[in-house]
């Protein structure tokens, strides 16, 4: 019985006893995460203040030459794209002009995360985050892009030493400069190529030219901006965006973007339920009409001269409450800043409150024209871009293109999603081209590094002063 008791109460005061450093344990985990949530927060805020401040006073980057990567756009494809190659250890310049497509919009709309930033915070942002790893962002505009036909041998060369005179190397003195490049070959054996553009069309394999056959070392890429200055570098990533061709209707510019609008994923939220006109301009309007009902009952066509909707459109139109108005619209009715009507050239005046206008869109890749590269039509009729593989890799080995430029419909999460895709694919190519060298070298009998093996194996600790 006595015994009996003496376990009962051991036990008890073992349960008693166990409960407490329970408790305390459970406290001070609770404690820990509370305070690892708090310093979270903390640096999340005070890395935003970093960035937001950084981008007050943003200096730009002087441009040096010889990079590995050069990335033309600094738009959210391009911006992303050098963030992914400087955290790669690339040595990247994002060159920019400084008119991303969206610019006249106060907020973007439908970014998880960041929905209704302005566009001029983000890109500020991404530029503080590119040169965090040590990327440069320059702003200038590039004229032209070329690649001189020169090619060199591709003999063994050291992977560790520069055998390109101004070859190229990363802020912080880290070396990538081992010489001409073969852009042509596989960029990662474990990636399928899928030949589909986002467009649906299909492209050359780059693997296939008689370049890659031979093995040969293509020149750099030469880039020369509008005001003079030039760069080379290994790779070419195009982020350039697109036009929208707007049409020439007086006042319509200066409301892009506010209450002149064509994407309704874009803006459809914010002018729900207002009166809508949809100005033909093009093969999409009936689609566009078609797709702003769903945010607001209140919506009329013009269909400004274009062909009339086909029997079937029109029944769709009709069955959807979406009135037609043939007459030509001479202008827009303008009232305190705000969008009230649509000017016909009959003198009537419709009301509106906001107009959207599907213009045709062209990629602005006409710099790259020396290089054989040239945007095409788009078969929908939407405008123009630059066909690529859906890794973003163009018929120009050694050439990626992301965002608008290449995918016309892209918004700015699919194209910052394009940006970084294919930031990966540049740098698996040049890892496999500078693993090709350096098995090249390290095969090769009489090159420097495997005379010093040598000399190592056979001195042995005598090789002391040699
Ligand atoms: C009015 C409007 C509102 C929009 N709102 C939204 C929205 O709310 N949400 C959303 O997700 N999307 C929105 N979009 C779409 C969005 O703008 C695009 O998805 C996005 O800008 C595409 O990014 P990008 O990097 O491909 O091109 P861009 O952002 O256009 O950037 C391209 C950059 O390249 C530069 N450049 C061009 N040519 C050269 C050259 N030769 N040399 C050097 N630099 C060059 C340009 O100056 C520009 O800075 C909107 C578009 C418009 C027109």
């Amino acid at each position: 019985m006595v015994v009996v008791e003496v376990v009962t109460m051991t036990e008890n005061e073992k349960t008693t006893q166990g409960a407490a450093p329970r408790a305390t344990r459970r406290a001070a985990e609770m404690t820990a995460e509370l305070t690892a949530e708090l310093t979270a927060e903390l640096t999340a805020e005070s890395t935003a203040r970093e960035i937001t401040g950084a981008a007050a006073a943003e200096t730009p980057d002087e441009l040096r030459d010889g990079y590995d990567v050069v990335v033309v756009g600094g738009g959210a494809a391009g911006l992303s794209a050098g963030l992914m190659l400087s955290r790669a250890r690339r040595s990247v310049v994002v060159l920019d002009a400084g008119a991303p497509r969206n610019a006249p919009a106060a907020g973007v709309h439908g970014l998880l995360g960041l929905d209704g930033i302005s566009p001029r915070e983000l890109l500020a942002r991404g530029r503080a985050e590119v040169r965090r790893y040590g990327g440069q962002v320059v702003p200038g505009e590039v004229a032209t892009a070329t690649r001189p036909t020169h090619e060199e041998p591709d003999g063994p060369s050291s992977p560790d030493g520069p055998s390109h005179a101004d070859g190229p190397s990363s802020p912080d003195g880290r070396s990538h400069a081992d010489g001409p490049s073969h852009p042509d070959r596989p960029t990662d054996p474990d990636t399928p190529n899928s030949r589909d553009t986002p467009n649906g069309r299909e492209t050359p394999n780059s693997r296939d030219t008689p370049n890659s056959r031979n093995n040969p070392a293509p020149s750099p890429f030469t880039l020369v901006l509008t005001d003079g200055r030039t760069v080379t570098a290994r790779r070419l990533l195009v982020a350039t965006g697109l036009v929208d061709e707007l049409p020439s209707l007086p006042g319509l510019r200066e409301r892009w973007g506010r209450d002149v609008v064509h994407c309704p994923y874009c803006h459809g939220w914010e002018v729900r339920d207002r009166a809508v006109g949809v100005l033909a301009v093009g093969p999409m309007a009936v689609h566009q009409a078609l797709m702003f009902r769903q945010w607001s009952a209140d919506v009329t066509l013009f269909t400004q001269g274009t062909p009339q909707p086909d029997e079937e459109q029109a029944e769709q139109l009709a069955a959807r409450g979406i009135r037609v108005v043939d007459g030509e619209v001479a202008g827009l009715e303008v009232t305190g800043d705000r969008l009230t009507g649509l000017r016909l050239k009959d003198g009537r005046v419709l009301a509106r409150e906001v107009l959207a206008v599907a213009a045709p869109m062209s990629a602005r890749v006409g710099f790259l024209a020396g290089l054989g590269l040239r945007a095409v039509e788009h078969p929908g009729g939407a405008g123009s871009y630059l066909p690529a593989d859906a890794l973003g890799r163009t018929e120009v080995p050694g050439v990626w293109v992301a965002g608008n430029a290449a995918d016309l419909s892209a918004q700015v999460g699919a194209s910052a999603a394009a940006g970084a895709a294919a930031a990966a694919q540049v740098n698996a190519d040049l890892i496999a081209e500078e693993t090709r060298r350096a098995v090249a070298a390290h095969r090769a009998p009489f090159s420097a590094a495997s005379e010093a093996r040598v000399s190592a194996l056979v001195t042995g600790d005598r090789r002391h002063g040699l």
